[in-house]
C-alpha cells in the first residue's frame, strides 16, 4: 500500500515528536536519593560535641539512577547532647512538590565515669611509720558534676585508692602510692643561756627530736666537757643521726666566769607571791639565779609559793600581810602587829621566822605622815633592838610607776646596776609585765659577768634616809 506522500511526511513528524516526548519524559523523570553514611542507629558522649558522619543526597534520573548530581539538602540537628535521650539527626530535602529526608536515630548516653584529680606535692613525701597525710582529691562528672563527696577513699598504708560511680553507674577508680622517705636531720635544741658563775653547776640539758624517729635525745652524743670550778670557755659539740642516716650536729660555747666583787646583785622581789611568782621561779631555776622575795599575804591563794621560793634557795624576808598603809602606819603596835602575822605565814610554809624585811613603801616613805607623826624613826629604832635588819634599795626597776613596759623595766634595772658596784634591785613579782621582762635582764647580767646574791642580816641595806 503506498501511502500518500503528505502522510508519510505526517506519520514521520509524528513519530519524531513522539520519540522526542518519550525521551523528554525518560531523561527528566528524577527523584531525590539520601543515602546516610556510617549507621542509621549511633550512641554519642553526654555533653561531647556530636558530628554525624554525614550523607549523601542526590537528584537522580528514576530510570537510570546511576547518573545522579548532588542536590542541595537541609539539615534538621535535634540532637541535645546536654540531656540523655534518643535523638533524630534528618537530611532532607523537597523536590518536585515531594519531601524526601532520611533520619539517623542518635542516642545521647553518659558512658564515662567521673574524672578523679589528686592533689599531691612533687617533692612530697611521707615519713616511715607515720601515715600518709591526705592532700586532697576531687572527682567531677561531665553529667553528674562534682562528685567529690562519693568518692570511697581506702588508705592501704603504701598506696591509696579513690574509687567513685556515677549515676549511670560508671566507675572510675584512681591509685596514689605513697612515697614513704626521711629527708629531715633530728633537730638537736637547749637553752641558750651559756654563762655558769664558777663554782656552781652547769646542767647540761638536750634534746633531739627526729620527725620520723620521734624522741633521740638519747643517741646524742657529746663532745667535750665543761669545768665549773675552772674559769673559761668550753666546747661542747652534739651530733645525733636518725634511723635513715640523716646526720645533725650542733656546737655551743659554755663560759664559765669568775665572781667579780664589782658586778654583784641583790635582786629583790616585793608584793609577792602572785599569780606570777611561779613563773618568775621557774625563770630563775632556769638560770640558777638566787633572789631575795619580801612577801605579803595579799595574794593569799598563792601563799605556798613561799614554800617553794624557800626550797629553791631564795632568801625570804617579810614586806607585810596586808600592805595597807593605813593600817600598818596607824601605830608602832599595828605595824608590829602586821609583821608578826606575816612571819607567822613564812614561818608555816618554811619552818623559819625570818630577821629580814622591808618596810611598805621603804624607810624614807611619807605616806606614814598621814598616819602617824616619826613612826619610821620609832619603827627603825626598835627594829634594830628586836634584831632585824630592814633592807632598801639603790637600784629601781621602776615597775611600781615609772612605767608598765617589760623592755623597759629590763632597760631600768641595766641602766641601774651598770652604775653600782653592790646593786639592792627593787622589782616586783605581783606584776606581770615585770617577770615578762625579767628573764631579759638575767640573760644580760649573767652574760655581762654579774653575779646574783641573796640578802641576810649582814648584807649592804641600802638605807635610804627616814623622811618622817
Ligand atoms: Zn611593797
Amino acid at each position: 500500500m503506498k501511502l500518500k506522500k503528505g502522510v508519510k511526511l505526517f506519520l514521520c513528524v509524528v513519530a519524531v515528536i513522539g520519540i522526542l516526548a518519550g525521551c523528554t519524559i525518560v531523561f527528566n523523570w528524577y527523584r531525590i536519593d539520601i543515602k546516610l553514611a556510617g549507621d542509621k542507629e549511633v550512641v554519642s558522649e553526654f555533653g561531647e560535641e556530636y558530628v554525624d558522619e554525614g550523607a549523601k543526597v542526590r537528584k537522580v534520573a528514576v530510570l537510570f539512577p546511576l547518573f545522579g548530581r548532588e542536590y542541595e539538602y537541609k539539615i534538621d540537628n535535634g540532637v541535645d547532647v546536654n540531656n540523655i535521650g534518643k535523638y533524630e539527626y534528618k537530611y532532607y530535602a523537597d523536590f518536585n512538590g515531594k519531601h524526601y529526608e532520611a533520619v539517623r536515630n542518635v542516642e545521647i548516653k553518659d558512658t564515662v565515669g567521673p574524672v578523679i584529680t589528686l592533689v599531691s606535692d612533687p617533692d612530697g613525701y611521707t615519713l616511715p611509720n607515720h601515715s600518709y597525710e591526705e592532700e586532697g582529691f576531687s572527682a567531677i562528672d561531665k553529667h553528674d558534676g562534682d562528685v567529690t563527696d562519693k568518692v570511697v577513699r581506702t588508705d592501704n598504708g603504701d598506696n591509696i585508692v579513690y574509687q567513685v560511680t556515677d549515676s549511670f553507674g560508671n566507675s572510675t577508680e584512681v591509685v596514689r602510692t605513697v612515697v614513704f622517705d626521711d629527708r629531715n636531720a633530728p633537730v638537736i635544741t637547749f637553752d641558750d643561756y651559756n654563762f655558769v658563775q664558777l663554782g656552781t653547776s652547769f646542767a647540761n640539758e638536750y634534746k633531739a627530736i627526729d620527725d620520723a624517729d620521734g624522741d633521740v635525745t638519747d643517741k646524742v652524743q657529746v663532745e667535750g666537757t665543761v669545768d665549773v670550778n675552772t674559769a673559761g670557755e668550753y666546747t661542747l659539740k652534739y651530733s645525733v643521726s636518725d634511723a635513715y642516716g640523716n646526720k645533725a650536729e650542733m656546737e655551743r660555747v659554755v663560759k664559765v666566769f669568775d665572781y667579780d666583787p664589782d658586778k654583784v646583785i641583790f635582786m629583790t622581789f616585793d608584793d609577792g607571791p602572785g599569780p606570777y611568782t611561779d613563773r618568775l621561779l621557774d625563770i630563775l631555776a632556769k638560770y640558777n639565779i638566787k633572789v631575795t622575795f619580801f612577801v605579803t599575804h595579799v595574794y593569799s591563794n598563792y601563799e605556798d609559793c613561799i614554800k617553794r621560793e624557800y626550797e629553791e634557795g631564795h632568801a625570804i624576808g617579810v614586806h607585810s600581810y596586808t600592805h595597807n598603809y593605813a593600817t600598818v602606819y596607824q601605830s608602832p603596835e599595828a605595824y608590829w602587829d602586821d609583821f608578826n602575822k606575816m612571819n607567822d605565814v613564812i614561818e608555816r610554809q618554811t619552818g623559819h621566822r625570818v630577821k629580814i624585811f622591808r618596810f611598805p613603801g621603804g624607810s624614807s616613805n611619807t605616806v606614814s605622815f598621814n598616819y602617824c607623826d616619826g613612826i619610821m624613826s620609832t619603827l627603825a629604832a626598835q627594829s634594830k633592838s628586836k634584831g632585824l635588819t630592814y633592807f632598801d634599795w639603790n637600784v629601781e626597776s621602776g615597775d611600781a610607776g615609772r612605767t608598765t613596759d617589760p623592755d623597759e623595766v629590763v632597760e631600768n634595772l641595766k641602766n641601774g646596776v651598770y652604775w653600782h658596784s653592790v646593786s639592792v634591785a627593787l622589782s616586783h613579782d605581783s606584776l606581770e609585765y615585770t617577770v615578762d621582762g625579767i628573764e631579759e635582764f638575767f640573760k644580760w647580767a649573767l652574760e655581762n659577768g654579774y653575779t646574783f646574791m641573796t640578802l641576810d642580816e649582814n648584807s649592804p641595806t641600802a638605807h635610804h634616809g627616814i623622811a618622817n
